[in-house]
């Protein structure tokens, strides 16, 4: 399994909602098995932070495969479900961050008031510090609260025909396209003013 740090080269950086997205998907995989090579593993996300950036390095469930799909919830919940089994796992995000210290509540307040001085910086760059290992330590009955439920199987990626949009000459995929006085336009041309 990859490390932290090694998603943290895909992602950019190492914070507070990678760990999370981290352990999330780990555990997925030790309770489901294997990373996706194709698409026998489905993600379902219900947000889109930095969570999620980990979710598709560690499982392989990626956006570009469509076996990665974002429901805009707002909510720390991924689902996953295993192919051709239907095997589910739904993982809700339960993790309360440690309490900070009247320092750092200070600092905070400091740094979103734009104050970026060294003293700041250090201790806002040491709570989240502090958040990462205490994510990447907790059990996982510390951080989850995870079910079985029964899901309907997302239908696989499929693979669609172009056409050409009689406006700009570009390929668009045959479902996107739409029909303006009975030729095939894509749509930021259909949506484009005349
Ligand atoms: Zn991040
Ligand atoms: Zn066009």
């Amino acid at each position: 399994m990859k490390t932290l740090d090694e998603v943290a080269e895909f992602h950019g950086h190492v914070c507070p909602g990678l760990a999370i997205g981290y352990r999330a998907a780990k555990y997925a995989l030790e309770q489901l098995g294997e990373r996706s090579a194709d698409e026998e593993l489905v993600a379902i996300v219900e947000n889109d932070s930095c969570a999620v950036d980990a979710v598709q390095v560690l499982t392989g469930c990626t956006f570009g495969k469509g076996n990665f799909i974002f429901r805009d919830y707002g909510k720390q919940v991924y689902t996953f479900i295993r192919r051709p089994s239907g095997e589910a796992l739904r993982i809700s995000v339960d993790w309360v961050a440690p309490e900070e210290t009247d320092a750092e509540k200070e600092a905070w307040a400091k740094y979103m008031g734009g104050d970026r001085s060294d003293e700041v910086q250090k201790v806002v760059h040491q709570r989240k510090s502090n958040k990462i290992r205490s994510i990447m330590d907790a059990g996982d009955e510390q951080l989850f609260k995870v079910t079985r439920p029964a899901v309907d199987l997302p239908s696989e990626a499929r693979i669609y025909p172009s056409v050409r949009c009689s406006a700009c000459g570009e390929k668009v995929m045959e479902p996107r396209a739409r029909l303006r006085d009975g030729k095939a336009v894509c749509l930021p041309c259909f949506e484009a003013k005349r």
